[in-house]
């Protein structure tokens, strides 16, 4: 049977590290302050809201919640970004994506100074990512992925790490930090041939995909650690990952549930940046 890889302990471990961080800002007089900016109300913006709300409380941050209609003007949600860039008492901010359809993505997230930029929705903060220098910070669930690989004691140096999936928000962001603990690393997608072959010689293998079942005994080795990232609706209810976890878990040394894995370490990770960026900002 392989070794479950759950996120709350990891989350936990995190979590109580902070607590402490965050009362020694709080003793400088320094409250640590994060900005949530949610347009609309899709269930899963707001039960990631909850859940970070949460998060935030245990740790001592304080969260400024800026709630804006479906139809708000993409020139209101500029305007308020600049008053999160502004503000000296905010910290970091997270913005829900995708924003509605009639507004544009792409010059929104750029609006947000990088220094503020918890969840790296810039340009500027994926940069940092690709060069291992500058303000911003990695998405959170990519660095979540780190987070439990460092928690479980997963040696990554000289090791080969395959990635399946190569979106900015998670393949390649993880690609680039599993290089930059000096794994050998291979990416993944839709178009790889023999996809089964290639991640059957991975020492750990990410799954990216978004879809439930793409990771079945043939991708595996018996030493292999499996990060599973995926959330993936069941038609009868609840969640799945990517991994065909009944199948795969007999067959390989360590793997991470869906639900109780990747997605319960998110919310740690976003109070960490949180925190990084208090203290930045507070030298
Ligand atoms: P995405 O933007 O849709 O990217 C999916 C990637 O998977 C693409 O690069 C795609 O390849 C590749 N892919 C699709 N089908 C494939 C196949 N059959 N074989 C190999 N590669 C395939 O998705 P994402 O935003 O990266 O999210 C990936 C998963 O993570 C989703 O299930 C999402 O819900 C989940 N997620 C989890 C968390 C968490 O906290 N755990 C947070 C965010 C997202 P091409 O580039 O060739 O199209």
């Amino acid at each position: 049977m392989a070794e479950l890889l759950k996120g709350a302990p990891v989350a936990g471990a995190i979590t109580e590290r902070l607590i402490a961080r965050a009362g020694q800002l709080r003793s400088r007089g320094v409250v640590p302050t994060l900005a949530i900016v949610r347009v609309g109300e899709r269930c899963d913006d707001l039960a990631y809201e909850n859940a970070a709300i949460r998060r935030c409380d245990k740790i001592g941050i304080a969260v400024r919640r800026f709630r804006l209609e479906p139809d708000v003007d993409q020139d209101r949600l500029l305007e308020v970004l600049e008053e999160i860039n502004q503000d000296k008492g905010i910290h970091g901010c997270l913005m829900f994506r995708p924003l509605p359809k009639h507004i544009d993505e792409r010059i929104v997230c750029q609006a947000l100074n990088a220094s503020k930029d918890v969840d790296c929705m810039t340009d500027r903060s994926l940069a940092g990512v690709f060069t291992g220098k500058g303000p911003g910070f990695p998405p959170c669930t990519a660095q979540a992925v780190m987070e439990i690989l460092e928690y479980y004691g997963v040696e990554l140096e000289g090791r080969h790490a395959t990635v399946i999936g190569r979106s900015l928000v998670i393949g390649k962001p993880v690609a680039m930090l599993l290089q930059a603990k000096n794994a050998t690393v291979t990416m993944c997608h839709s178009k790889t041939r023999d996809i089964a072959g290639i991640c059957r010689q991975a020492d750990i293998l990410v799954a990216a995909v978004g879809h439930a079942g793409t990771v079945t005994p043939e991708f595996t080795n018996p030493g292999q650690i499996i990060v599973d990232v995926g959330i993936n609706s069941l038609p009868e209810g609840g969640l799945t990952g990517d991994v065909d976890f009944d199948a795969v878990e007999p067959m390989v040394k360590a793997i991470t549930p869906v639900p109780a894995g990747v997605g319960s370490v998110t919310t740690a990770v976003l109070c960490k940046h949180l925190i990084e960026a208090s203290e930045r900002a507070a030298v």
